[in-house]
This record gives structure tokens, C-alpha cells and sequence, in this order.
């Protein structure tokens, strides 16, 4: 809980780094043993409004939304070369603050060089283009324009991660923003802003604010002078924020959860479908948006890949961060564990077979942390609450199709729509079959791969809009029709007399 303390001077508002307003703090301890990690500034609504007036004052002085757009790719290749450099510190970072392993950690690391190197080359390359006007006496032109100050509001799961797919591209349009990352994982947000300081980053232009999200990320979302907000996190805070900004009609764009069909067919290299079924699911205990949580399995193959797959998520080893022989971390909070506590046992109320897991881990090692063990619940049923909601832990549940048509009607079957895959030994099939999914990304024989040149996000109820790629930057833009009339005269459309 925050507490009246000033010595944490961690909000990034204006170019300088300050207390909350109010004096409070917020310890930050690490999810797998209860460490106290970082003490952070807690900041309260005063807070995030005066940084979206310094985002404000910065974006209307003009000076920065005029920058040359190669200027503004040269500096995301710095920070870029500042996450390479500083990779170790910023990795362990991540890594006390969510209790993932420092591998992982790593990786994600090297992905968000990646995206801020992209966003980086994509500055400049694309200011618009000419428009056929149908006659010489006019030209037309559409060009790409700073959407303006822009709301960022982020999760835990990837914390870094989430940030850079919106902060990358918003430097590259010639955007200011307000960033407001989860409360629970701060750390890296922090250190970000120093690299983009580093980086050469104007006053204003980016600034930070920690705390809660119905007390300070609403400000982002219903501030009028705010032009966009950009929002990860769960549905029903999505819809929250939707209808906190509606009375301003500003941009929304949402990033929500998802409930992922992963549908694995007979004729598919059965070694290759149970490890990717394990990764899909188990990867950072579940806590992914698109993680492969339906495994959808054809009839005849279904008792031996889940017997395997049980087999395999007995044995994987839980640990913390720094634990060389860790294969996978806790969940976030304790407030998150009985969450997925409570999911696993109405599941089961309701008919869910629970062959493997379900419970937390027992030993010494876990008492201070909040472990889950990996968890599958087989002969689930089509519209029950199990298949119907998101867990965003390690609980992997099965269902059963008959054929291709079965598969598709079965994994199409959900209000969500962020990301599926399909693993099978027939290339057309498989196509026909990423064809028909209503998911925003299809991965064929693999699970996980994100590039930053591809658009990410949700059809249906898993979100607005789309990160990454082009479009990822075309969120950040607003096109802008320019006509000019080459002879001007009167028209005479109206007589006069
Ligand atoms: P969450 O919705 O609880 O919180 C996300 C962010 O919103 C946090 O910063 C939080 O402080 C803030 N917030 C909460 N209430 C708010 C309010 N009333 N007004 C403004 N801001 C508010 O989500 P979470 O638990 O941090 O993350 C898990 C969820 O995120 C899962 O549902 C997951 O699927 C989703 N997610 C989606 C993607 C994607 O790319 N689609 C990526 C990662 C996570």
C-alpha cells in the first residue's frame, strides 16, 4: 500500500524528476519471495496533470511536432543502442519486478531493441502521399500528421515490452506523451526515461507517472487535453477507459486480453505439437495475452497428446528469477493467485477434469512467493465458463473437434480474437485454416513469434486498433488532406441576383 514518504523521486514530468505531490510512495516487492525491490513515488491525480500539461505545452510550443521525422528515427536508434549497452541492468529490473526468469527477461530485452530499431528506419520513410485530383488546375496531397498528446497505460505481464510498442512509434510520429506502467512493475518505465533523456529526448515531450489506475491512468483517459489514449491491459478496464474518454472523443486505442485457440489436428508432427502446446501455455506461468490457453485437439489424437502434455507440465520445474534450474516464475500477486484459484475451481465445479495441477507448489523455496503449478483441465466444454473467460495463469484447458470445419466453428467460438495457432502436417489446410480464424494473429506449426514489422492486436472484444508494423505508427498519426486550387476564379455557383 502507499505510504507518506519523499525520497522517492521517480515521476519524469517536464524533463526533471520528482516526488509525488502528495509525499506518497509505493513499495515494489518481487512476486517470487517477497523482497522489497524498489520504493517508488505514488503519484496522485495533481501529478498526472501537470504532466499532461508539460505534454501539452511541449506538443503546442511546436517545435517538436515540426522535428525532422529522421531526427526523431535517429534518436530511437540511441535508445536502441542504450538498451543493447544497458541490457543486464534493464533485464534484471524486469525481472525482480515480475519474478520472471532473467532469460526471459533478456529476450524480451532484445525484442524491444528491435521494435524501437524499427520504429527508428520506419521515421521519415512514409510522410504521405500525392492524391490524383482528376485535373492539372489542382494538386492534392495527404500527409501524416502528430495525432498530438497521447495517453499510454500498460500491464505487468511485459512491462517494458508494452511500453516500447507505444512509446517507439509515438517518438517516431512526433507525438508527447504522459506513460503511466502498471503500479506493480515501475522499474523498467524508469529506466527507460532515463535512456530516452540520454538519447536526447526534449523536455516535455515524454513524461512518466506511477501509481494507481483508477486514480491516475483516468486522468489519461478522460483528460481534455489529451488527444489519444493508448491503453494494455485487461477487457473490463478497457471498457473502462473506453467510456472515460468518450465524453472528449478522443482516439482509443485498446489492447485487451484473449482466450487462444490452439488447435492441434492428427496428422500434425505430435513431438513438435505437445512441446509448442507446453510453451504456448506454460511460458511465463500463463501471464500472456496470447497465451495458447484452448488447446483444441482432434478426436482421435486427443488421449495421447494430453497424457504427454501432462506428463511434460508435471515436470517443469517452478522457480525465481535468479534460479538457474527454473524453467518457469510465480504469478504477479497474491491478489492474482486466488484469481486463478478461483477460476480453476469453478471450472471444475462445472465439469472440467482436472488431470495435473491445480494447486500451489509445496516446499520451502515457494512459501514467500506466488506459485501456481502448471495446470491442465481436459473435457472442457464448449460456452462454459472455463473456455468462456480468461485465466492469464498456467491452466491449459482441452476441448475436442471432429474436423476442419469443427475446428474453425469451435475456435472462432469466443468474443475474443487476439491470436490462435494451428499445427498440422498439410500446408493447405493449414492455410485454409488461418484463413477462417477470426484472431488477429495466426501462427502455423509455432507459438509466440512476434516481429515488430507486423501489425499486433485483437479482433472482436480483444481490442481497437493495432501496434507494431505501419499501422502500429498509424495510430500515432493523423492524415491530413491538403487541395489546392492551381486557377483560382469564381465558380459562380451561386447567381448573386
Ligand atoms: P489491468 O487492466 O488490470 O491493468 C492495466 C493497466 O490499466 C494498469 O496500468 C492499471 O493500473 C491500469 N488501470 C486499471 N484500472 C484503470 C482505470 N480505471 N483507469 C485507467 N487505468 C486503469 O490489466 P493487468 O492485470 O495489468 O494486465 C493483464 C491483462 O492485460 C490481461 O487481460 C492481458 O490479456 C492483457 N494484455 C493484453 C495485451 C495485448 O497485446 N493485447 C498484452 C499484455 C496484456
Amino acid at each position: 500500500m502507499p505510504h507518506a514518504d519523499n525520497s522517492a523521486a521517480t515521476l519524469f514530468i517536464d524533463g526533471e524528476w520528482r516526488t509525488a505531490a502528495g509525499g506518497h510512495t509505493r513499495e515494489i516487492r518481487c512476486p517470487a519471495d517477497g523482497t522489497l525491490v524498489a520504493t517508488v513515488a505514488e503519484a496522485s491525480r495533481t501529478d498526472a496533470e501537470q504532466a499532461v500539461a508539460a505534454a501539452r505545452r511541449a506538443f503546442d510550443d511546436g517545435a517538436w511536432p515540426s522535428s525532422s521525422a529522421w531526427d526523431r528515427g535517429d534518436l530511437l536508434l540511441r535508445v536502441a543502442d542504450i538498451l543493447a549497452r544497458d541490457k543486464a541492468e534493464f533485464a534484471r529490473a524486469e525481472s525482480l519486478d515480475t519474478g520472471k526468469r532473467l532469460v526471459e527477461s533478456e529476450f524480451d530485452m532484445d525484442d524491444i531493441a528491435a521494435c524501437f530499431r524499427y520504429f527508428g528506419k520506419l521515421a521519415g520513410t512514409d510522410s504521405g502521399r500525392v492524391v490524383d485530383t482528376g485535373t492539372p488546375d489542382a494538386i492534392s496531397r495527404v500527409q501524416y500528421e502528430p495525432v498530438g498528446v497521447c495517453g499510454m497505460i500498460t500491464p505487468w505481464n511485459f512491462p517494458l515490452l508494452q511500453v516500447a510498442w507505444k512509446v517507439a512509434p509515438a517518438i517516431a510520429a512526433g507525438d508527447t506523451f504522459v506513460l503511466k506502467p502498471s503500479e506493480l512493475t515501475p522499474s523498467t518505465a524508469i529506466l527507460l526515461m532515463q535512456a530516452l533523456t540520454e538519447a536526447g529526448l526534449p523536455a516535455g515531450v515524454g513524461n512518466l507517472v506511477l501509481g494507481a489506475g483508477a486514480e491516475v491512468g483516468s486522468v489519461l483517459a478522460e483528460h481534455p487535453d489529451v488527444d489519444l489514449v493508448s491503453f494494455t491491459g485487461g477487457l473490463h478496464t478497457g471498457r473502462t477507459i473506453s467510456a472515460l474518454a468518450a465524453p472528449t472523443v478522443k482516439k482509443v486505442a485498446l489492447e485487451l486480453g484473449g482466450k487462444n485457440p490452439n488447435v492441434v489436428f492428427a496428422d500434425a508432427d505430435f513431438d513438435t505439437a505437445v512441446d509448442f502446446a507446453l510453451t504456448a501455455i506454460f511460458l511465463h506461468s500463463g501471464q500472456v495475452c496470447s497465451a495458447g490457453a484452448r488447446l483444441i485437439v482432434q478426436d482421435e489424437l486427443h488421449d495421447q497428446l494430453v497424457d504427454e502434455i501432462v506428463r511434460r507440465a508435471e515436470r517443469i520445474r517452478i522457480g525465481g528469477p535468479f534460479d538457474d534450474d527454473a524453467e518457469t516464475g510465480p504469478l504477479i500477486s497474491e491478489g492474482h493467485l486466488r484469481k486463478i484459484e478461483d477460476y480453476v475451481a469453478k471450472s471444475v465445479t462445472e465439469g472440467a477434469v482436472l488431470r495435473t495441477g491445480g494447486g500451489r507448489p509445496e516446499g520451502e523455496r515457494y512459501v514467500d512467493g506466488h506459485f501456481y503449478l502448471p495446470t491442465v483441465l481436459d473435457e472442457v466444454q464448449q460456452g462454459s465458463y472455463a473456455v468462456t473467460e480468461e485465466s492469464f495463469g498456467p491452466v491449459l484447458t482441452v476441448e475436442r473437434f471432429t474436423d476442419e470445419d469443427d475446428a474453425v466453428r469451435i475456435a472462432n467460438d469466443t468474443h475474443y480474437g487476439l491470436a490462435g495457432a494451428v499445427f498440422t502436417g498439410d500446408p493447405a489446410k493449414a492455410q485454409r485454416v488461418a484463413n477462417r480464424l477470426r484472431h488477429g494473429t495466426v501462427w502455423i506449426n509455432d507459438f509466440h513469434p512476434y516481429l515488430p514489422q507486423a501489425e499486433w492486436g485483437g479482433f472482436k472484444q480483444s481490442g481497437i486498433g493495432r501496434e507494431l508494423g505501419r499501422g502500429g505508427l498509424g495510430e500515432y498519426q493523423e492524415a491530413k488532406h491538403v487541395y489546392q486550387n492551381l486557377r483560382p476564379g469564381p465558380q459562380h455557383w451561386f447567381s448573386g441576383e
